[in-house]
Parts: structure tokens; sequence; C-alpha cells
């Protein structure tokens, strides 16, 4: 894999979002988002790429508008958080 200095490696980055917001302590050593939380990575990492807390915990609410519960709302912190590179 060649590290590329500016842009974040795109797939990795939407996997790990995926995960996220699948719920990766939902079981021990869970390490790959389920099928339909990994389809949903493009549309998460779209949003999370836009900072908007509320609309993201929607996405992984799975509602689609706010406001999502608060399992999802610090799903969606984390994610941006992720996303901008910074400590999870
Ligand atoms: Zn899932
Ligand atoms: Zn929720």
């Amino acid at each position: 894999m060649t590290a590329v200095a500016e842009a974040p490696n795109f797939t990795a980055l939407e996997e790990r979002l995926a995960l996220v917001a699948c719920g990766e302590n939902s079981r021990p050593g869970k390490t790959r988002a389920c099928d339909s939380c990994a389809k949903k990575g493009p549309t998460l990492i779209r949003i999370t790429s836009t900072g908007a807390v509320d609309a993201l915990a929607a996405a992984i609410c799975g509602t689609g508008r706010a406001p999502a519960c608060g399992d999802c709302q610090g799903k969606a912190v984390r994610m941006i958080r992720i996303y901008n590179g910074e400590a999870e």
C-alpha cells in the first residue's frame, strides 16, 4: 500500500467509519462492519466530511432525520474525530 501524503486512504477510512457506525463494541474482536453498514460507508464518509454531527447521527440511527439517539450522536462525534485525524 502506498501512502499518499495529502489525501487520506479513502477506502480504509470508509471501512473504519462504517465499523464505528455499526458498533465496533457490539461483539468482542469485531473488526469489520456488517454488510448493511459497509454499504452505507460512502454516504457516511460524505456526511462525516461536512462535520454535521446531527445529520451524521441521523444517518447512523437509520431515521434519516434529527434528533438521533444519544448512542448514535456519540458515534457521529467519534467518526468526525477519526475523519479529522484526531485522537480517538
Ligand atoms: Zn452494522
Ligand atoms: Zn441511534
